[in-house]
């Protein structure tokens, strides 16, 4: 039989409404069998996300002040969402526990973690499916990074025993016991993992979104939305800073070859986007699957000539680099030229320094550090079998006055970076954008 994993995000669960919009969609389909809750988000604008509050409590009382308002707030929450669903049900043990748990500074983690274990109480009890804990089936290491091997032989066994599961996201425990998260947003790696441990057919996302967009809908008006998109073209966006999924919520399914569907709670009936390894590109599809970009990078421009049979050059050049922690992100260079191009905010505080070690292992004729530049990446499984792509890339930049700084294409011909101008980010981002998609 077809199995699903489904994962809620906070907004998905933020008040008793979302709670019954996701049951509406866990019961309409049989395979829908296993569900990963996040803690509830935020109502409105203004309002809290449960997680920030548990922070909050831990910070207080870590600071020897009072938690008591703002643990208020967050039995209210629950509160509400069960009256509201009208459960014959009561977390007040629970409240108990953790409350008292909190006076004894248990662990910041523990303390985050009690949205989702609360939340996956509430979610089984109106489901009417079983609760496992997530601190049971999924592991880390003595040196906190995830355990899959472990988790995985683990959880598969504990699934099996049950046919209609909630697991709540975002945490598990460490070898004593005690509780760990993943980093935020980490809830969507626990689908990953469930899905995987499930050997899920699909592993749904839902969040508050419709799936991917071809473009950031703060600089291109209405953009389209992507309907299948691989996980490596993914990679590639989400490094710009698409974000709708946690980055290390594709390891575990990838490994599986499980897709990802991302939906929206509140608009059901959109298909939303479908990530899979593989894909191929179709006559009538885009040639291009998204386009996104960042400001915030510098380049370090370095001339000197006879560079190209200078043995060792560029080695010598990341040296610098390396020796004071500093990562790039391209290459681009020319015959007596050679460029890096890296993130402004990694520079602070060191500019002289990298400067100074250049010097010194590489003697340049020139040497220069300009900021302000954008990052715009055109990425799609399209470029490899249509001719012309760059060209259309430049010309449309070029029909905008956006004067590209640098190039790069992958060998992969997934994408072709290009870097302008700061003011032109917005510009070259609109102009590539109506080239090809509109
Ligand atoms: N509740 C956690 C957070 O706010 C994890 C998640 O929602 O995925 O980051």
């Amino acid at each position: 039989m077809e199995v699903k994993v489904l994962k809620f995000g906070g907004s998905s669960l933020a008040d008793a409404l979302h709670f019954g919009r996701v049951a509406d969609i866990v019961k309409a389909e049989e395979s829908r069998r296993y569900v990963v809750p996040s803690a509830p988000g935020k109502r409105f604008k203004e309002d809290d996300k449960v997680t920030d509050l548990l922070y909050q409590c831990y910070d207080l009382s870590k600071r020897g002040e009072s938690i008591d308002a703002v643990f208020s707030r967050i039995k209210a929450r629950y509160n509400d969402i069960i009256r509201d669903l009208d459960l014959d049900f009561s977390l007040e043990d629970e409240f108990a526990k953790i409350y008292s748990a909190i006076q004894h500074l248990p662990g910041r983690d523990y303390v985050a973690s009690r949205g989702e274990y609360l939340s996956g109480l509430v979610l089984a009890n109106y489901l009417g499916f079983d609760f496992i804990d997530a601190a049971n089936v999924i592991f880390f290491k003595e040196n906190g990074t995830f355990d899959s091997e472990r988790t995985n032989v683990v959880l598969n066994a504990i699934l099996k025993q049950h046919s209609h599961a909630v697991v709540p996201g975002f945490y598990g425990s460490m070898p004593n016991g005690t509780i760990k998260t993943f980093s935020r947003g980490g809830s969507d790696i626990t689908g990953s993992i469930v899905a995987r441990a499930a050997g899920a057919d699909l592993y749904e996302n839902w969040t508050d979104v419709s799936g991917f967009l071809k473009a950031d809908p703060r600089c291109v008006d209405n953009p389209k939305p992507i309907k299948e998109i691989t996980y490596k073209e993914l990679r590639e966006l989400s490094y710009m800073g698409a974000t709708v999924l946690h980055e290390d919520a594709i390891f575990p399914v990838r490994f599986a070859g499980i897709p990802i569907n991302i939906r929206n709670t509140n608009a059901p009936e959109d298909p939303g986007t479908m990530i899979v390894s593989s894909a191929t590109y179709h006559d009538g599809d885009d040639v291009i699957t998204g386009v996104a970009g960042k400001v915030g990078f510098s380049i370090l421009n370095i001339e000197k000539d006879m560079m190209n049979s200078e043995i060792g050059f560029g080695r010598r050049v990341l040296e610098a680099l390396e020796n004071n922690g500093i990562s790039f992100e391209h290459l681009p260079s020319g015959i007596d030229t050679m460029s890096v191009v890296i993130s402004t905010k990694d520079l602070e505080g060191k500019r002289d320094k990298i400067i100074n070690d250049v010097c010194r292992l590489v003697e340049p004729e020139f040497i220069s550090i300009e900021d302000g530049l954008a990052l715009v990446a055109v990425v799609g499984r399209g470029m490899v079998s249509n001719k012309g792509t760059a060209s259309r890339v430049f010309s449309a930049c070029a029909a905008a006055s956006v004067n590209i700084k640098m190039i790069d294409q992958g060998s992969s011909e997934l994408n072709i970076i290009i870097g302008v101008s700061e003011d032109d980010y917005i510009p070259a981002l609109r102009a590539i954008y109506n080239e090809f998609v509109k």
